[in-house]
């Protein structure tokens, strides 16, 4: 199956994710702008795709607004992935999927997206005001911060906010229970945008092959590249990046407390489990869906262990990071980078450590611990600003049904 059909369908068939058929080695490729590079790297995957004359329109679309290399140390740079529009790394992948979807469907949809943060909103910024789509974004009631919940409710338009009385897995059940109810698909063109998406998850390669030949450029030497993570698709994705030939030096994967992974890594076996609550919260994941795809990229474990490693961070040493850095002048780290940090610590040789999220995303845990308050970006302070507007339902499929109608 190429590309655009996969996008269109979510899960495999037989319930699996999709990944690529073949992984192209780009070996020579020079540095260059995040553009540029994104071109490069996804063209090959898209090139028998009905998309493929459009790469270069869909990478402008999605990695317009850049991702700096931000030095810390000698041998340490920050790669920010935050400067997208709702300040999470989720915003790229977001917006590739949209602008592909944009190019490739050919009726109306309407996506769903359940969400305890971050997710939800680089869905719901990147479909908003496109011409076809609706959205509808299921989050649990009373359990997002209530900065989140504006930036959630405050898009109107072609973008619906739903509380919803329960959990983030209620929300996620009920997203789940309406893509399997073949006549609402139908009607609706119902679409799942959650990050198992491979038009949500592929696109991430760009950003480390493209960090990767910036530093390796100016330092005449390979970074490592840490990722902090939860259900494993940005960590992932900079592992196929390693795959493709780009000049990383060794994947390092940054878990909090929840460490399925991490353990697979020391003991060779996988036992997925209910998600632990930490500070960290956009990791906390206790069966991450995209192990499926490291299990694909790395089919002998001997390899998977030279290249990549996994390390579990307690919440003490991400709060500890989260006040060192930030009392130490200059960088502020979200609770999230603040495990990369820690990742890095004891570590040789020269890193990346990825920037997932805008510190002041995560303010409760950040400002009590730097002791100030840390400034919105623009584009979030006007999001927050903007009239709420939200419809409540119970979590139960009938109640989603009748607002889709
Ligand atoms: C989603 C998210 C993560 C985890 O990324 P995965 O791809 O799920 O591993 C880390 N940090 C932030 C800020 C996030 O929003």
């Amino acid at each position: 199956m190429g590309f655009s059909s996969a996008i269109e369908v979510g899960p495999a068939p037989d319930g699996g994710l999709y990944v690529p058929r073949h992984v192209p080695r780009l070996e020579d490729a020079a540095p260059n702008s995040l553009v540029q590079i994104a071109i490069e790297s996804l063209g090959p995957y898209l090139a028998d795709d009905p998309l493929s004359g459009r790469v270069a329109e869909l990478c402008s679309d999605a990695f317009g607004f850049g991702a700096p290399l931000v030095p810390v140390s000698e041998d340490t740079e920050v790669l920010e992935l935050f400067r997208g529009p709702t300040a999470a790394f989720k915003d790229f992948g977001a917006r590739f999927l949209a602008a592909c979807l944009s190019l490739a469907t050919t009726r109306p949809r309407t996506v769903l997206v359940a969400t305890s943060g971050d997710t939800g909103s680089a869905v719901a910024s990147a479909f908003a005001r496109r011409a076809g789509f609706r959205v509808f974004v299921l989050f649990p009631l009373g359990k997002v911060s209530e900065r989140q919940r504006r930036q959630l409710t405050g898009f109107g338009g072609n973008v619906q906010a739903v509380g919803v009385t329960g959990t983030f897995d209620d929300c996620q059940s009920l997203v789940k229970a309406a893509l399997a109810r073949r006549d609402l698909e139908a009607r609706h063109g119902l679409l799942s945008a959650n990050s198992i998406s491979v038009g949500r998850w592929l696109p991430q390669l760009a950003y480390f092959a493209y960090a990767s030949l910036d530093f390796s450029a100016r330092h005449g030497r390979s970074p490592g590249i840490v990722v902090p993570s939860g259900n494993l698709g940005n960590g992932v994705a900079a592992c196929l990046a390693m795959k493709m030939g780009f000049p990383i030096r060794e994947v390092v994967l940054a878990f909090n407390a929840n460490r399925a992974v991490p353990e697979l890594f020391e003991r060779g076996e996988y036992h997925p489990r209910g998600a632990v609550a930490t500070p960290a919260n956009a990791m906390d994941v206790g069966d991450p869906s995209n192990y499926e795809r490291l299990r694909w990229l790395y089919p002998d474990r001997e390899v998977m262990l030279r290249e990549v490693s996994a390390v579990s961070i307690s919440t003490e040493s991400i709060l500890g990071v989260v006040s060192d850095v930030g009392s130490r002048g200059g960088l502020v780290v979200c609770p999230h980078t603040a495990a990369g940090f820690a990742a890095r610590k004891d570590r040789r040789g020269a890193f990346i450590i990825a920037a997932t999220a805008h510190p002041a995303k995560f303010e409760e845990v950040v400002e009590p611990r730097i002791g100030y308050a840390v400034a919105l970006p623009d584009e979030l302070q006007a999001a927050i600003a903007r009239p709420s507007s939200q419809v409540e339902i119970p979590a139960e499929l009938a109640a989603l049904e009748r607002l889709l109608a």
